[in-house]
Parts: structure tokens; sequence; C-alpha cells
């Protein structure tokens, strides 16, 4: 049995005490014989109006300790399954945007090349588009591009802002699309809802192929049928998760710099990420949570769940394709 890292025991370092990590997990420096390497991405650059997810992992490392060591539904216990452990932050630079994208894509691409599974907490979501960029140089030449489950209350398809910036938090999957770093017709996003800028704010993704599934079709559907439909587009090819948290309602999520009503429950996000178990995860990451505007860690709690809910699906995984 490898020596896999663990959470510090409950019963010997209360869960409140003790330097703050994601899962209470060691903090190591590289990620070096990781599975998995949890890393936040402190910076909000990209943001266009309400500022403040750059807090967002050390607060989701702080509610994170909340977590326990296995997961009551599937049974899956990730620390057994695979090796992880919280790497620390990404360097970022909070005054220049080019560098930090730049600064991102390096540390991520060092997590990338020791082999480890990236599960990132951002940070805004440009934070994703440097990641992805990482995840696709590290991969073999001449392999396909990504594909992605977007959980979102925006597209993020937009071109520009403010007269020409082609890089904000609402830009990203139209450049990586444009960057051949995503396959638009393996792109699938769930959620999406509230006023835009204007009405055909959408169709260029969708005239790329991308599957937009609006928060109204999902309450139709339903969890099961949306995410068999979403798996089924992905297949088995490599693909990446992306969880922006104001997916979730407001009421169960309001600390983000662009919430949106009517958005999923917990629970329903809860069950959408149990059923990812068919999808070839190759990183994931939770983006937006931004404790400026959060009321009692609420917000942060449900950032830090969401990543226990994907590090579980990640670590089974891991576990059924392992050949050594
Ligand atoms: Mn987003
Ligand atoms: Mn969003």
């Amino acid at each position: 049995m490898p020596r896999y890292h663990k959470p510090v025991d409950a019963a010997e370092v209360p869960r409140f005490a003790g330097q703050s990590t994601f899962m209470r997990l060691p903090a190591v420096a590289t990620a070096e014989g990781l599975d998995i390497a949890l890393v936040g991405i402190p910076w909000d650059g990209g943001t266009t109006n309400r500022a403040g997810a750059r807090h967002g992992p050390r607060e989701v490392r702080n509610l994170s300790s909340l977590m326990r060591s296995a997961h009551h539904v599937s049974g899956i216990a990730p620390y057994e399954m695979a090796n992880v452990a919280d790497v620390g932050d990404l360097p970022v630079n909070p005054v220049d945007l080019a560098d930090s994208i730049a600064r991102i894509e390096e540390g991520m691409s060092r997590i990338v090349a020791a082999g480890a599974l990236p599960l990132s907490v951002g940070g805004d979501h440009l934070t994703t588009l440097p990641v992805l960029r990482a995840i696709s140089s590290g991969r073999p030449a001449g392999g396909k591009p990504l594909g992605m489950i977007q959980f979102d209350a925006h597209s993020d398809t937009n071109d520009s802002y403010f007269g020409g910036n082609r890089y904000t938090h609402g830009t990203p999957f139209r450049r990586a699309i444009e960057e051949g770093l995503l396959d638009p017709k393996r792109l699938v996003q769930i959620g999406i809802r509230g006023s835009v800028y204007e009405t055909g704010e959408h169709d260029w993704a969708k005239a790329q192929g991308v599957r937009i599934i609006y928060i109204e079709e999902f309450i139709r559907r339903g969890a099961a049928d949306v995410i068999a439909e979403a798996t089924a587009i992905v297949g088995s090819d490599a693909t990446y998760i992306t969880f922006d948290i104001d997916c979730i309602d407001p009421s169960m999520a309001p600390g983000t710099g662009t919430p949106e009503i009517g958005g999923f429950t917990t629970r329903e996000a809860q069950e959408m990420l149990r059923l990812l178990d068919k999808v070839n995860i190759v990183g994931a990451d939770v983006v937006e949570v931004s404790p400026p505007f959060d009321v009692g860690g609420m917000t942060a709690l449900v950032g830090a769940t969401v990543v226990f809910e994907l590090l579980c699906i990640m670590a089974d995984h891991i576990r059924r394709h392992r050949t050594d």
C-alpha cells in the first residue's frame, strides 16, 4: 500500500486548528509524486464588475477544514486512492493582467509536467484560460483539443470588453476555442441564465457547436438527463471541468462578483457532480468565490464542498485507471 498523504487527524488536531490548507492536507513545495495537486490562483484582474475573487483560495482553504475524509454516497475515500496535497498558490501579479496570465500558465505547467492532475481554486474565470493552455501544452503534440463541462450562469464567450480588451472573465472560452485549446463541439455549458448585453450574445458560441443548456432546460429535464447528454458529448477523450460558483443560486452562494438569480440549488449541483464518474477528467477548477461579498463563509463552504466532490470523482478515476 503506497504511503499517500492524509489530512491531519481530527482526533489529534481539531479541525479548526493548525495550518490552513486545502482539506487539511500537507502543504508541499512541488507536485512531484502527487496524483492530484490542490492549488490556489488568487487573482481577479479579469473581473469586469465586483472584484474580490482574489481572496477566494484563502477562504476556501479555511472552510475546507469542514470536509471529512470519505464521501457518504459513493463511498469514495479519495486519500486512499490517490496522493493529494496542497501545493500552495500559483504566482500572480495583482497589477498586471498579461504578466499574471503568463505566471499562472508557467506555474500550472510545472504541476502538469510533474504528472499531477490540477484541481484549482480561483480567482476569477479568466484564470481558467492559462490553466487550459498549460494542460494543452503538456499533452502530446498533435493531440485533440480538450472537451469541457462548464457549470456557470454565464457562457464567458464574449469577444471583447471596453474597447477591444480581449482578456476578461467574460471572454476566456472564446479565446480558448480560437487558440484550439477547447473543441467547441465538446464544450457543454450548464446553468446559463440572466440578462445579456445583446440578444445575440450566445450566437457565436452556438455557431461553433457549443452546447448551451440554459437553466430553464435543466429545470425541465433534471440532473441525470442533462449529465447523460453532457457525458455523451465530451465522450471518452480528455475533458476539463470548470465550476463557476455563480451557477449556484445567490441565496445559497451570495459571495460572488456576478450573481444571477434562479440558479442551481447546492443539492442539484452535488447531484450533477456525482454523475461525472464516466468523464475522463484531466483537471478541474472552482472559480469566482468572492469572500468580500460572502455571508458567514457560506459561499466558501459551497466552494470547498464542490472541490471535495470533484476530488472524489478524480481520485476514483485515477484508481480505476491505475496501471502501476
Ligand atoms: Mn464564468
Ligand atoms: Mn459566471
